[in-house]
């Protein structure tokens, strides 16, 4: 499986990094070492200062598919969560200012924590989903996808005009404003609809 992450689709969180608002969508792969499941710690690599958290809603791919229109992509996924997109964003700045592929930054190991699957069906509109992340109880990110610049229809439909998606393959939504830096100790919680879904540490 491969994880499809979306960049700046929340204009709040686009003008907090400084960047414009993209007029298509902006994405990058992780690959499936990036993945931490089952509210597994997160060990804070030897290689950044600066580990940010990004809360985003991941929708899971449950049928083959290229081209996707996007009034066919709501059949493509049944299942949904909210993840973490681990970020080492003193990387990341490097990176873009070199004009260097910024995979260091954002695919490394254990940077897609992901919570508990949710069937969609148990939310009446995915467009309009409320969700959240503490940090060591304090909300940090707050928002809604009906804020997302791109709808997760929207952005299947682009991101298979150019990657077959599989079964099992993740995209994370992109994240709303209100990023920042984890340390050791820290736990985040993060929930949809008031249902937390991802519990773990920073170790
Ligand atoms: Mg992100």
């Amino acid at each position: 499986m491969k994880i499809i992450a979306i960049g700046r689709n929340y204009k709040e969180h686009a003008k907090e990094l400084n960047n414009n608002v993209p007029k298509v969508p902006i994405f990058f792969t992780k690959p499936d070492t990036a993945l931490l499941r089952e509210n597994a710690p997160f060990y804070l690599p030897d290689f950044s200062e600066e580990i940010h958290y990004e809360a985003e809603i991941v929708v899971k791919i449950n049928k083959l598919g290229k081209h996707i229109a996007k009034e066919f992509a709501h059949r493509y996924y049944n299942e949904l969560t909210i993840g973490i997109d681990f970020t080492a964003r003193d990387k990341q700045r490097d990176c873009v200012k070199k004009g260097l592929p910024w995979e260091i930054a954002k695919a490394f190991d254990h940077s897609a924590p992901i919570g508990e699957f949710v069937d969609k069906e148990k939310y009446p509109n995915i467009n309009n989903l409320n969700f959240e992340l503490k940090l060591n109880d304090k909300t940090v990110q707050k928002s809604n996808t009906k804020h997302m610049i791109f709808s997760v229809d929207e952005l299947i439909a682009y991101v298979s005009r150019f990657f077959t998606l599989k079964v099992g393959d993740l995209i994370f939504t992109g994240t709303p404003a209100g990023v920042g830096a984890v340390k050791i100790g820290d736990r985040l919680i993060a929930s949809i609809e008031n249902e937390e879904l991802l519990d773990f540490y920073v170790k």
